[in-house]
């Protein structure tokens, strides 16, 4: 699903450079769900290209899975800037209003597992969702099977928690090789 022109978020509409689509082959059996584009995604229009992409690129590797392999998107299509011109969360209403694209991927791709990566996509799935108590675990959704995970860029401010993101994804990839069979 490409998205194009959408004004519905007046706000990241006038602000943003590009619109940035969600990546991967259209038969990927992993999605993964980030929070919003920042600076150089918006710049070049593709998902988790910055420093949360290297580490997510590190996590999967450590886990046997590659880039290639997996469909990467955001819980909301356009960067959401603070006042001072930097990155900030989207807002619950920015995370509504996009979310109907969110699920039209979801049923495009048909993924067999779905990843949230950190609070904000896993909020946009499951309002409820708490992701200290939700992370590295496999849950059974009407809209697909999920598991939760730290988003990449928090091991840049805590280092203790890149044990847990490794063991999540091995789980994740372990989760996926059983599907299998
Ligand atoms: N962080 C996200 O949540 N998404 C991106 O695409 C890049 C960084
Ligand atoms: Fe449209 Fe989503 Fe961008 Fe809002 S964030 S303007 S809903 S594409």
């Amino acid at each position: 699903m490409q998205v194009h022109n959408c004004y519905k978020c007046t706000t990241l509409s006038k602000t943003r450079t590009n619109i940035v689509q969600g990546k991967g082959p259209l038969d990927a059996k992993i999605m993964f769900i980030g929070e919003a584009p920042g600076f150089n995604e918006d710049k070049l229009g593709e998902p988790f290209i910055g420093k949360a992409g290297a580490i997510l690129n590190n996590l999967l590797s450590m886990s046997n899975l590659t880039r290639d392999n997996v469909y990467v998107t955001n819980a909301v299509k356009c960067r959401p800037i603070n006042l001072e011109g930097g990155n900030r969360r989207p807002t619950d209403e920015e995370l509504e209003t996009c979310l109907p694209y969110l699920l039209t991927e979801i049923e495009e791709i048909k993924p067999e597992l779905i990843c949230t990566l950190g609070a904000t996509p896993l909020l946009a799935l499951e309002p409820e969702g708490v992701i200290s108590l939700m992370h590295g675990r496999l849950f059974d959704r009407p809209y697909g099977k999920l598991i939760p995970l730290y988003h990449p860029a928090s091991a840049i401010y805590n280092r203790d928690l890149y044990p847990i993101q490794l063991e999540d994804m091995k789980f994740v990839a372990e989760s996926l090789a059983k599907m299998e069979g």
